[in-house]
């Protein structure tokens, strides 16, 4: 049953993970061709803005050369006799023209030569161009430096859309010797690289386009995707693990209850054929001996009267359970009244089994706010405990103190101790350390959890001190003020206990 519980709640956990992977699987394949579509995309991109862009400088350029010879001819048909002050001017109106020397058809001798202020002239390497107009002939240099940047503002134009101008498509340039035209993979987008046609054949455009999946980390949407998959399959795991982990909890409770049970049925059933045979043996036999009679007698006396305690003891500890969430009845109490009443009771039981009791109450102990009924519940149980797990050394010591913030009450035996081991798990509901003679120390592994759960409700603590061989000291610690407010009995999750004593 539980296997099959615990089959299907893995299995459900195994399907969601499972889905979980697939999930991931294919967000990441998703993503991952998404980013192969927007990576074409970019590159082409890149490739016709670099292209573009080189033939609209290209005739940017062939433009700037034409509108200079254009304007030369203008001026010459508006002067017929060009003069050094004509040639000067229509060098300043072409910045980008160093020099130039006009040579008249007619009479070449009388030639013209400008050339731009010393100061403006670099060092840069020159080009010459010459062009013919009505009456002679242009010759002049240029810097194609200047002629780049005479049509520089070319670039500002994108080359298919534009969204804004803070946020252009293709990142546009003119560079010098490139180490390479074409495309090209940078970690944060791509490039292309077009050459210019001469006489800017030095130049090349370069494009960049960025794209959105260039870096890993968070802003990688499918390095985030991964991520958040590998959560949630974390997760899932931990689900899975705390599932198993609940049902491991309740099959031991299942199997502490069986367990339960049956040393249940044990305790009562042994008292129950006891009394039944001692009632048979007195009806039957005439010929019993008036001694014979009175043992019978005293023997079927002493089940009723274990059975009885018993059946008092369920009920008592059912009563604790259905009222868990009110509070006990507290009401003042004398500690020394009600331990000396409680050993008068139980003392000649006690030396009945072969014990040695040394009993040490103090004097001046203050009345208390207990519960009567719980104290003396959890008292009998240490005093039936020390009972049970006594081997030859049958010594009982119980005292009563108070010491500075406290109330204690202390029972302490010579018994079989108890193994580091299982000191921390005795109040664990039906927890008992494995025994040798599991028969004669017979229990449900319920005492102790009640003797602790009514001393949280009175707002104290038990304390254990024990050496398995040597002996255990069981210590009840209440606290002094007797206007402490009550605290609700915590719900226990047991069985009630059946026939701790034996
Ligand atoms: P039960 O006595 O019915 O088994 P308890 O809750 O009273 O249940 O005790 C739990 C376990 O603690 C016992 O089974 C026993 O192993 C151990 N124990 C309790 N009191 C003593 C003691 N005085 N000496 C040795 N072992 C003890």
């Amino acid at each position: 049953m539980l296997r099959s519980i615990r089959v299907s709640i893995l299995l459900s956990f195994l399907i969601i993970s499972v889905g979980l992977g697939v999930l991931a699987w294919r967000s990441y394949e998703l993503s991952a061709r998404l980013e192969d579509g927007v990576n074409t995309l970019a590159m082409q991109y890149a490739g016709y803005a670099a292209d573009i862009t080189a033939r609209r400088i290209d005739s940017a350029v062939r433009n700037g050369i034409f509108d200079a010879s254009e304007e030369w001819q203008q001026l010459e048909r508006k002067t017929p006799n060009p003069d050094s002050e004509m040639l000067s001017q229509w060098l300043k109106s072409n910045e980008w023209i160093t020099s130039a020397i006009y040579v008249p058809d007619s009479d070449p001798t009388h030639s013209i030569f400008v050339s731009e202020p010393p100061n403006r002239a670099t060092a840069a390497a020159k080009l010459t161009r010459e062009f013919y107009t009505s009456s002679g002939l242009v010759r002049y240099t240029y810097d194609p430096a200047r002629l780049v940047e005479h049509v520089r503002p070319v670039l500002h134009q994108q080359p298919l859309m534009q969204r804004s101008q803070s946020d252009p498509q293709a990142q546009l340039a003119i560079v010098t010797t490139p180490s390479r035209h074409g495309e090209a993979r940078l970690t944060d987008g791509f490039t292309y690289v077009a050459p210019l046609a001469p006489p800017l054949q030095g130049y090349s455009i370069r494009a960049f386009v960025r794209t959105a999946y260039g870096t890993s980390g968070w802003e990688n949407a499918r390095y985030f995707s991964i991520w958040v998959s590998v959560a949630a399959l974390v997760l899932t795991a931990l689900g899975a693990y705390l599932a198993m982990r609940g049902l491991k909890r309740e099959a031991e409770t299942m199997k502490l209850r069986g367990a339960l049970i049956a040393n249940v049925s044990h305790e009562l059933r042994t008292p129950l054929s006891m009394i039944r045979l001692g009632a048979e043996t007195l009806k039957r036999s005439s010929k019993l001996t008036e001694k014979q009679r009175a043992e019978i007698e005293d023997a079927v006396l002493r089940e009723v009267l274990h059975l009885s305690h018993m059946v008092e003891n369920v009920l008592d500890v059912a009563r604790i359970q259905n009222r868990s969430t009110k509070a006990l009845a507290f009401t003042p109490v004398r500690p020394r009244d009600l331990l000396t009443s409680l050993i008068s009771t139980y003392e000649s039981w006690i030396k009945s089994r072969g014990f040695e009791i040394t009993v040490q109450i103090e004097e001046a102990v203050d009345e208390q706010l207990w519960d009567r009924d719980a104290v003396e519940r959890a008292v009998v149980n240490l005093i039936d405990n020390a009972v049970k797990y006594s081997g030859d050394i049958k010594f009982i010591a119980i005292a009563l103190r108070q010491v500075s913030d406290h109330v204690v009450i202390e029972v302490r035996d010579r018994g079989i101790g108890i193994a580091s081991t299982d000191l921390s798990r005795i109040f664990d509901p039906y927890y008992r350390a494995q025994f040798s003679d599991t028969q004669t120390r017979r229990g449900a592994g319920l005492g102790l959890t009640l003797v602790q759960q009514i001393m949280v409700s009175h707002g104290g603590r038990v304390e254990v001190e024990s050496t398995p061989g040597i002996g255990s000291t069981f210590r009840l610690l209440f606290p002094r003020e007797s206007s402490r407010v009550a605290e609700p009995l915590p719900a226990l999750n047991v069985l009630p206990e059946i026939g701790s004593r034996s």
